[in-house]
């Protein structure tokens, strides 16, 4: 484990054993850009003339490359009543580009790869799992749809059937229509309180012109994170990356205004949602903070041992009382997440033993609270969570996904990869001060939303299921 050695191990090099590049055209080549190097997962990073910025990351017994292609876009930058617009264009860019012959899916799955991408409200990504031989004709491909969006209106009209048939599937269950009344009832009209997928209005209004002019505004090089992990050598890759993606024209980067909106103040109503296909009520606890530089390693490291602390395992302070030792719930959550307009979510969700005893629930869940304010997380606690923790993160070191996603989650909130390399390092810093500091403004006096979901009423009396006599290890 090289984690004790975390802070100081950071150099810049210039990388000079790449080839020289040599470009479709009569270009001149592009010039390698100096690249960092760090220690946790051995990541090369440099950013491209145009704006991007590249992480490769060699995963020597790893079986395939793993292509994470993150933009800075998402539901929050779409117009009034162009809602869904962003997941739309996800959508668009696996069917057929200008001078495609096949769409990105097909050309990705006949390499013997998989491709898929997400949208949220801050993000879209993309991403490819192909054998390390496919690396490069899937680079291409990519690089081919971030220039030219398809212009088959027949084939976007298809599209977006299948995206109204997607909110129509989700839309469905009650759990999903109790998310979407949950964001709005805290956010109001804000962008995040809009759900990705669109409401109905707006989906039905969608064009291909919309998405390609929301494609031409976003989809620059300059606003794009591209992670590569896997079977890959950094100057193999480095130099694929030159050839196809350096070419890319740079643009400028859009503004989101809505970053710098001011967090809604106005208090909660209580929020109740029942439906058929609820099978187990739950209980949800949820409020909506400013956290002092919440985006900053340090920041989150507290809040991240804060949080393990009170719900990450079977002998965190909720867990333990709740579910083992004199148990009222069948599990018990916290979690607290930081948003790019400063805002950080903090939930509290837990499940009744006893289906019919919701309240019983509440009121163990107030004095345990009132528990986790007033008596501080020890060391010995912090200690334990930090060791659990970096434990998964060292396990996770090797997976190409996981890797990907993790240097992609940090592009998308403007932390460098340097970050990440040093985020083992920051959390085995945190202090139970730090931790308890943290821990009291997450749980500061202030408004939170109460919200259920429920099985529809007069549902079926059930029996209580066996509580659990284990006592957590
Ligand atoms: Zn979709």
């Amino acid at each position: 484990m090289t984690l004790g050695r975390m802070g100081a191990c950071f150099s810049v090099v210039t990388l000079l054993s790449c080839a020289p590049v040599v470009l479709d055209q009569a270009v001149k080549a592009p010039v390698m850009p100096e690249m960092t190097v760090g220690a946790t997962y051995n990541s090369s990073s440099f950013t491209l003339e145009n704006g991007m910025e590249v992480v490769i990351v060699p995963i020597a017994n790893a079986p395939i490359v793993h292509m994470q292609f993150t933009y800075r876009v998402g539901s929050n930058d779409e117009e009034p009543g162009k809602s869904g617009l962003a997941h739309y264009l996800e959508h668009l860019m696996f069917r057929a580009g200008e001078k495609a012959n096949a769409g990105h899916l097909e050309q990705v799955a006949q390499a013997g790869g998989s491709s898929n991408a997400y949208t949220s409200n801050e993000v879209t990504s993309y991403f490819n799992a192909v054998p390390p031989e496919k690396f490069e004709e899937t680079l291409k491909s990519e690089a081919q749809r971030i220039r030219a969006l398809t212009n088959d209106e027949s084939g976007a009209a298809v599209e977006l059937d299948v995206v109204k048939r997607e909110k129509t599937q989700r839309g469905d269950s009650t759990a999903a229509k109790f998310y979407e009344k949950l964001l709005a009832a805290i956010w109001g009209d804000r962008p995040n309180g809009r759900p990705v997928i669109g409401t109905d209005a707006d989906l039905n209004g969608l064009t291909l012109a919309d998405a390609r002019a929301f494609h031409a505004k976003w989809y620059g090089a300059s606003n794009i994170g591209l992670v590569i992990a896997g079977k890959i050598t950094v100057p193999q890759a480095a130099e694929l990356v030159m050839r196809y993606m350096a070419p890319l024209p740079a643009s400028p980067v859009p503004k989101r205004p809505w970053r710098k909106l001011p967090l809604p103040t106005a208090k909660f109503e209580p929020l109740v949602v029942r439906g058929p296909d609820v099978g187990t009520p739950s209980l949800l606890r949820t409020r909506l903070i400013s956290y002092p530089d919440v985006l900053k390693p340090t920041a989150q490291a507290a809040i991240l041992v804060a949080s393990q602390a009170v719900a990450g395992s079977a002998d965190s302070r909720l867990s333990r009382p709740l579910v083992y030792t004199d148990p009222v719930a069948t599990g018990v959550s916290f979690s607290a997440r930081g948003q790019m307009n400063g805002a950080l979510t903090v939930s509290i969700a837990a499940s009744p033993l006893d289906l019919n005893d919701l309240s019983g629930l509440d009121k163990r869940l107030s004095t345990e609270l009132d528990t986790v304010r007033t008596k501080p997380i020890t060391d010995a606690e912090v200690e334990k969570v930090k060791k659990r923790y970096l434990a998964a993160l060292e396990q996770m070191r090797d997976k190409p996904a996981s890797v990907a996603s993790t240097f992609s989650n940090a592009f998308v909130i403007g932390q460098p990869p340097a970050d990440t390399e040093n985020w083992p390092a920051v959390v085995k810093a945190v202090s139970a001060k730090q931790a308890n500091d943290a821990l009291q403004i997450l749980l500061s006096p202030g408004p939170w939303l109460d919200a259920r979901l429920l099985p529809r009423e007069s549902a079926r009396k059930t029996e209580p299921s066996k509580p659990k006599k284990s006592e957590p290890k």
